[in-house]
């Protein structure tokens, strides 16, 4: 990653309100062991209960999060398109925008730019490179996810 594009930095900061990066039908996210552990403590749940309950599986057999089934979209994207477990949200949604496969190439950065207000926005701020090697590290952990609930 070292000489990558983003090294030195790129604007960003979240737009409130916005939403538009989870109200994609068809999105896949994936869950790590701590992503489940602290989402199924904040909703009081055991991780076994909360797997059962919001969760899915890949055809692979990885943990993935549930969609609604009438229009695909996240099962927490509320009516004002906030996510109603923010707090403790997955990594994978935490380092949206930098995942490796955005940061790939000019071009497909330049599609989630377009569809990104806060790359563009006047707030922006810039994230250093430094930041963005661990959410791209954090992501590529989440993608792998896992199988096998095993209580500890
Ligand atoms: S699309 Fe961009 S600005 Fe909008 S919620 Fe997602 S990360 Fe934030």
């Amino acid at each position: 990653m070292r000489g990558a594009w983003w090294a030195d930095g790129v604007h960003f900061s979240c737009q409130p309100d916005c939403g538009r990066c989870c109200d994609e039908p068809g999105g896949i996210v994936y869950l790590s062991r701590n992503d489940v552990k602290r989402i199924a403590e904040h909703a009081k749940l055991s991780v076994r209960e909360y797997l059962k309950r919001d969760c899915t599986t890949t055809l692979d057999g990885r943990y993935i999060l549930r969609s609604n089934q009438s229009d695909g979209i996240c099962i927490y994207l509320d009516g004002k398109k906030q996510c109603g477990i923010y707090e403790v949200r997955p990594q994978q949604c935490k380092a949206f925008p930098w995942w490796a496969e955005n940061l790939r190439s000019k071009r497909s950065w330049n599609k989630v730019k377009s569809s990104c207000p806060g790359l563009t926005a006047e707030d922006a701020i810039l994230i250093r490179g430094e930041e963005i090697r661990l959410h791209v590290h954090s992501d590529r952990q989440s993608t792998q996810g896992f199988r096998i609930w095993e209580d500890a």
